[in-house]
């Protein structure tokens, strides 16, 4: 399997290529230069533990990676001891026809730890392989700083800086992060907004000698490998609703996503391309509707911070969809002159539209269909589905099941993607129903915990003169 990027201008490489990177050389990203089509395999992965089917598909995608090596850290990530159960994605229905996937059972309550907890082992083993070190510096807004360091905490030859917005995450997700003493994990609370962390990251990030300097990667979610490693739940979710007969094989399922930066849905794109008879990909979107436009209109239009609404579902908040070029590269053949010059017209005028192009039959064929849910509709549906099976939702599921609730479609399963638990958004959840979401028990007294955290001012220079002290 070789790896191109979606502008065209960056020689193929392979899987332990990309691993390690963020954007390709050229500023776009990598993607397979195919998907490979799995129809004939079907039936024996039905019957797979998790582990072994994600063996199986990671190896597609990462030939160029020791089999006998994949086998052994998958084994090791997806144990019932980090995730709960057995199953690692277990299915509940939540009413006849309709299922939830639930994705949040791992360390930190939300399904960025499947992926996240895959790339910790895959980091640690490659760099060994290189005899080479990294230094992980991202900005987050809560899920995915905790992801990223519960994941990476204790490993060898990685150290993580990662910027948050000091007094903007709820007290949880403050002490999940915060509360970690590993020596490899620093934490700069930023004297200002989730956007000045990023924008000091970019900064940072763009200076390609200060990069390769001091061996900077990134773990946000464009990176390739926690692509491939989500493509393993829609698997998993399908076989569960669809049951154990090969019979039922063909059986189309519909699938609805929380959606922000479009990673996690695109995971269920790359599936349908590898032949699971995926129906229809429901993106769910709130407030900030960047996606649901798209799908309803055609057109594409990103959102300055200023136009981003800050919500009750905030993973969901973002302005732009950073994974969703992938998706527009598929959608006009692969053609990265044609893809080009869309990301041109966003950069330059903020937009492109497709509608009224070649391409819009192809949007149009492609299984998506979009919908939208506020903050009124969140707490009616954590509300309903308490009410019907007392099942606390976290807010970005329940826009999920919104949205799913709506774009049902008589006599084929529809299932939900469970984003988070509802123990991360407890604010949300008394306002929904005046009453607090239950814990798990590992966070009873998470809060109390004591904390570790350099409370820093929003200033590029400063963050990089801390990573040239403390950096690897
Ligand atoms: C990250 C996140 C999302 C959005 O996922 P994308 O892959 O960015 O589309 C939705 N819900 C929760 C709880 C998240 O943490």
């Amino acid at each position: 399997m070789k790896y191109l990027s979606t502008r065209g201008r960056m020689a193929p490489v392979r899987f332990r290529d990309v691993l390690l990177e963020g954007l390709a050389t050229d500023g776009g990203l990598a993607v397979p230069d195919a998907y490979p089509r799995v129809d004939a395999l079907l039936d024996r992965w039905r019957g797979l533990a998790y582990a072994d089917l994600a063996t199986e598909v990671l190896a597609l995608y990462a030939d160029d990676y020791p089999r006998a090596e994949l086998a052994r850290l998958v084994a090791a990530t997806y144990t019932s001891a980090v995730f709960g159960s057995d199953a690692i994605t277990p299915v509940a229905q939540l009413e006849p026809g309709l299922h939830l996937l639930q994705l949040s059972q791992g360390p930190t309550l939300a399904f960025k730890d499947i992926a996240m907890q895959l790339l910790g082992g895959l980091f640690e083993t490659e760099l060994a392989h290189r005899g080479q070190s990294i230094n992980i510096l991202g900005a987050t807004s809560g899920d995915t700083g905790s992801a990223a360091e519960v994941a990476l905490r204790g490993r060898s030859r990685v150290r993580v800086f990662m910027l948050s917005p000091a007094g903007r995450m709820s007290a949880f997700q403050r002490a999940q992060m915060y509360s970690l003493q590993d020596a490899n994990i620093f934490n700069l609370a930023i004297d200002g907004s989730f956007d000045d962390c990023q924008d000091i990251v970019k900064a940072i990030g763009s200076d390609l000698q200060f990069k390769r300097e001091h061996r900077l990667g990134a773990v946000n979610s464009i990176n390739w490998a926690r692509i491939v490693a989500q493509v393993v739940y829609y698997f998993r979710g399908y076989f569960a609703v669809t049951g154990p007969e090969p019979a039922q094989a063909r059986q189309p399922v519909d699938f609805c996503v929380p959606s922000g930066n479009f990673g996690n849905v695109l995971a269920g794109w790359i599936a349908r391309q590898m032949g699971l008879p995926i129906g229809r990909l429901v993106v769910a979107t709130n407030e900030n509707d960047v996606l649901h436009e798209f799908f309803s209109t055609g057109t594409y239009r990103v959102r300055g911070g200023a136009q981003t609404q800050v919500t009750s579902s905030p993973s969901m908040d973002i302005s732009k969809a950073s994974n969703f070029e992938r998706f527009v590269f598929d959608i006009v053949g692969r053609d990265a002159d044609v893809l080009r010059e869309l990301w041109w017209q966003v950069d330059t005028r903020g937009s492109f539209t497709l509608h009224g192009t070649p391409f819009a039959a192809a949007v149009a064929g492609s299984g998506f269909a979009s919908g939208r849910s506020t903050h009124a509709d969140r707490l009616a549906t954590i509300r309903a589905q308490y009410a019907r099976n007392g099942r606390i939702l976290d807010p970005h599921t329940a826009d999920g099941v919104k949205v799913a609730r709506e774009q049902r479609r008589p006599g084929i399963p529809m299932v939900c993607l469970e984003t988070a638990l509802p123990a991360k958004f407890a604010e949300t959840i008394r306002e929904a129903l005046g009453r607090d979401p239950e814990r798990p028990a590992a966070f009873r007294d998470i809060e109390s915990l004591p904390q570790r955290c350099t409370p820093f001012p929003a200033d590029t220079a400063q963050v990089r003169q801390f990573l040239e002290e403390h950096a690897n």
